[in-house]
């Protein structure tokens, strides 16, 4: 035992080696010499509790080659890029919308320049950093104004901080929902220090509900888009329309939470309509928030359009202080809207769009590819076909939207080992189990070739 643990190097001696020198020389003293202290403490404990040597301290060269390895590990970023083919395209646990190229470019150089961020360069003065995005949402949405923040959560919270601290917000009870990730309604309007009124029932809700619950207190009425779920029946709501002339009869504001807010119509993909942000506020909302890297297909952000006076209110009030972008996010989102003055090709220019507008025998050709490849791979343990499937768009919208997909389904007596398999690939491949097969799912896949090339791996 005691030779067991006198056969543990000395770490001056690891570094001594030129092998030691060298790592010291890559990766620095002080990480080596911390990775090198953990690995001679798993050593000792490792032959306490086994009564033999680890495998890496069988000669130096081992050991140092093991050390090596580690360090390496330490410096890869562990928020590593996955090939999705869960067939759910904006997956909010897989980072939702992939950025438009012009986006990626944008972003990029702002990274690495000072950019005119809060200056004006014909004035020579100062100006603000929302200035540029606002503009062009004006153009696009026919609003006012705008203002950008971290995420619609965000963007939610700021509205009702602003005006509706101390007072009551009436929004119908089919409304008060729960998004992934602990953001309820109700929570949001106790953080915002505003009281929520309740009106109407779980399915049905009349305008007369709002009409009787409003009184001087009243801060907003507001509506917010059942993005996740749908209530099916027997049901009734009451229309922004609506809202805004019972709001102007009392002179109250409406606002909505659209949630996904597509800024085009997607019923012209013959895809399921989703309310645009244009129409919320044709209709007269004050004002209408929604995600940047949802439907838009651009970058995370939360996006509040609407008057111009409600605006300033926004700019003014010190959470905005707390929840502005930077730099980055707001040269992506500029970059993304731009390409919404050219609607013909956004279908090619913004990636979200293309996966969902994918004709579905493209699918079927690029799944012969990919059950080919696997097949090439895996031996014949492992059933492959190529199935129908249904892919979603995800970030909870249009739950009850199954999109035309093709899936390759692997059937194999241990589902789970290969899953992890998979997962274990330079760039994992995350797909979903169904009935006990694993399904491949090809819409939310970006890019076919470097997906081929990761199965070769296999
Ligand atoms: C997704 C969503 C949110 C939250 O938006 P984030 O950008 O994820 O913060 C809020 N409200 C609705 C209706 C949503 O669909």
């Amino acid at each position: 035992m005691t030779e067991l643990f006198r056969s543990v190097p000395a770490l001056d001696k690891l570094l001594k080696t030129p092998q030691g020198v060298e790592l010291v020389n890559q990766f620095g003293h002080q990480a080596v010499v911390t990775s090198g202290r953990q690995l001679l403490i798993e050593a000792r404990e490792f032959i306490k509790r086994e009564q033999h040597s680890p495998d890496f301290l069988q000669d130096i060269d081992r050991t140092l080659s093991y050390l090596a390895e580690r360090l390496a590990e330490q410096q890869r970023v562990q928020i590593q890029s996955v090939h999705n083919l869960t067939g759910t395209i904006l997956h909010t646990n897989l980072g939702r919308a992939l950025w438009p190229q012009s986006a990626q470019q944008a972003a990029l150089n702002a990274m690495g320049h000072n950019v005119a961020l809060e200056y004006d360069l014909t004035e020579g003065a100062r100006s603000h950093r929302d200035n540029y995005v606002s503009a062009l949402l004006a153009e696009l949405t026919g609003a006012e104004a705008a203002c950008i923040v971290n995420n619609n959560a965000a963007a939610v919270l700021l509205m009702l901080a602003t005006f509706a601290k101390d007072r009551e917000v009436i929004i119908s009870r089919g409304e008060l929902i729960e998004i992934g990730g602990a953001f309820r309604i109700p929570d949001i309007m106790q953080q915002a220090g505003c009281k929520l009124i309740e009106v109407g029932t779980t399915n049905r809700t009349h305008l007369k509900d709002y009409r009787q619950a409003i009184n001087e207190n009243t801060a907003f009425l507001m509506k917010v888009h059942c993005s996740n779920y749908q209530i099916c029946g027997f049901t009734a709501s009451v229309s922004e329309q609506q809202l805004v002339a019972l709001g102007d009869e009392f002179n109250i504001p409406v606002i909505t939470d659209l949630g996904s807010g597509a800024l085009i119509d997607l019923s012209q993909y013959g895809l399921p309509t989703e309310p645009t942000v244009q129409e919320k506020v044709a209709q007269g909302v004050d004002l209408v928030s929604f995600s940047g890297d949802k439907l838009l297909g651009g970058v995370q952000a939360g996006i509040i359009v609407g008057k111009r006076e409600w605006i300033q209110q926004l700019q003014a009030h010190p959470l905005k202080r707390v929840l502005r972008c930077d730099k980055v996010t707001l040269a992506g989102l500029e970059a993304t809207l731009r390409l919404y003055l050219q609607p013909e090709k956004l279908t090619s220019s913004i990636p979200t769009l293309q996966l969902l507008t994918q004709p579905v025998e493209l699918l079927a050709e690029q799944a012969q590819q990919l059950a080919e490849r696997l097949r090439q791979r895996l031996n014949s343990n492992y059933h492959i076909e190529i199935i129908d499937s249904e892919a979603q768009i995800g970030s909870g919208s249009q739950p009850m939207a199954m999109l035309p997909s093709k899936a390759v389904a692997i059937t194999s007596p241990e589902p789970l080992a290969l899953m992890s398999r998979l997962k274990q690939l330079s760039q994992p491949i995350v797909g979903r189990i169904e009935k006990g097969r694993i399904c491949l799912d090809l819409r939310s896949v970006a890019n076919l070739s470097e997906l081929l090339k990761t199965v070769d791996e296999l």
